[in-house]
């Protein structure tokens, strides 16, 4: 079963509010087995939404439509549609009633310019409920059409909560659809594309989506099957042909984040972190931070961005400043010691390196940083060259000591090699 979304706004068209209802349905819907071909954005301009509608509703089995549904006058949904449909738009009395309703619930003065959303297409059945004022659906034939509110929140209630149950019983999915994001670091695209294209020669039911969000690699996994038995044995397959081939790189899935994935490895053994940054300027710690319960096993992190505070807080001894510099193999493994010892955690991480854009030297070039990881076994430090800017130096630098932690973890791997390694 096919469908298309058109999203309703002048807003969304002039880049002044994010398009979130349509990214969510698409995302929804897709889990429920329904492919979405289209999504469209278009402005508030009864011609073209009735253009668009009519084509949608000629090519899909069924079409979403949000915003626009409201009371004031830029809302032209329902008229743009009565239109496309060839259809009169008529007083719906239990609209009437709930609008009447809801203004003697808040004790607001009656607004005649309320009624105007009352007037929908003829044949319109209200999905309407507690949460939600506007909202319909329309059957034209097999097809069928919903009309949602742009609102976020009451788009998505009723979807969840009205759409999804009633494509169930008018258009039941015809094919079975198992989605996931697997998440990546460590591994270039183009690598992971290479092996990857095996499992899709392989596997005609299978589609994969690559999508750098950098530093990481999402690869999505999409599998289409006849029926449940087949896409869990489809997607079972690929599973663990990605696993076996990557194991390591892969990190968490779909919603996880590398930091909430180190979190419960750490809970799960009773250890705790403290990190000392210097040129991610605290990004580790608030990363780690965002994590609700982080607490429990994150002792602290400290920014000691100059050598005083290196010496100060951390006890990086002068000599190593002064001899190889801050950016170096000692500092880095004095940093990552030295806040292991002064937090007693099991882990200490250090960064300390050169983000750029200026401080760079032809020995130690913009990018290269120095990351030191301390346990029970002992204290190493690798030097990495990171590409890009500022920021997503910093970016790679903070992903590669979380990761470097998680690969311990996970794999009791003191030293893990990354793309980016450079020395030592
Ligand atoms: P209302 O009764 O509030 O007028 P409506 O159905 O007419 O509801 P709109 O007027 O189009 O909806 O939008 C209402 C609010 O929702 C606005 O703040 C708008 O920016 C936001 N909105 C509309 N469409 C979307 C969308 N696709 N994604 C995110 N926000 C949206
Ligand atoms: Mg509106």
């Amino acid at each position: 079963m096919q469908g298309a979304i058109l999203a309703v706004g002048n807003e969304l068209i002039r880049g002044q509010v994010f398009n979130t209802t349509s990214f969510w349905a698409a995302r929804e819907l897709l889990a429920c087995g329904y492919t979405i071909k289209e999504i469209l954005t278009v402005p508030d301009e009864k011609d073209l939404i009735i253009k668009r509608l009519k084509e949608f509703l000629e090519a899909y089995n069924f079409c979403l439509v949000s915003g626009g549904l409201g009371p004031t006058t830029d809302d032209i949904t329902n008229e743009a549609v009565a239109a496309a449909l060839g259809r009169p738009l008529v007083v719906n009395e239990e609209m009437v009633r709930r609008i009447k309703e809801r203004e003697q619930a808040l004790n607001i003065p009656h607004n005649p310019l309320r009624l105007r959303m009352a007037e929908l297409p003829e044949g319109a059945v209200l999905l309407t409920n507690e949460r939600a004022m506007a909202g319909y659906y329309l059957k034209i034939g097999e097809k069928i059409l919903f009309c949602l509110p742009g609102v976020p929140q009451e788009f998505r209630h009723l979807l969840k909560t009205r759409v999804l149950a009633l494509l169930e019983d008018f258009l039941p999915p015809s094919e079975v659809i198992r989605h996931r994001l697997f998440k990546f670091f460590g591994l270039r695209e183009a690598d992971i594309n290479l092996k990857l294209k095996e499992i899709e020669d392989a596997f005609p039911e299978v589609s994969l989506g690559y999508y750098p969000v950098l530093p990481e690699i999402h690869v999505s996994v999409l599998v289409k099957a006849a029926n449940e038995q087949k896409a869990d044995e489809i997607f079972s397959l690929v599973r663990e042909r990605l696993e076996r081939e990557f194991g390591v790189y892969i990190f968490g899935y779909d919603d996880d984040l590398l930091e909430a994935v180190i979190g419960r490895l750490l809970l799960e053994r009773h250890e705790t972190l403290a990190v000392a940054e210097s040129c991610t300027g605290g990004l580790i710690a608030s990363r780690i931070t965002r994590i609700p319960g982080s607490s429990a096993y994150f002792e602290r992190g400290v920014v000691t961005y100059s050598n005083q505070a290196k010496k100060e807080i951390l006890g990086v001894p002068e000599e190593a400043l002064q001899k190889y510099g801050a950016v170096s193999e000692p500092v880095a493994l004095a940093m990552a010691e030295g806040v292991r010892r002064l937090a007693r955690t099991d882990y200490g991480l250090s960064v300390t390196g050169i983000a750029g854009p200026t401080g760079g030297s032809p020995e130690k070039p913009v990018g290269t940083v120095w990351i030191g990881f301390s346990c029970k076994e002992g204290t190493v430090a690798r030097c990495f060259l990171f590409p890009g800017d500022r920021h997503m130096v910093q970016a790679y630098a903070a992903e590669t000591a979380l990761d470097w932690l998680r690969r311990y973890l996970r794999y009791g791997t003191l030293v893990p090699r990354y793309q980016f390694t450079c020395r030592g």
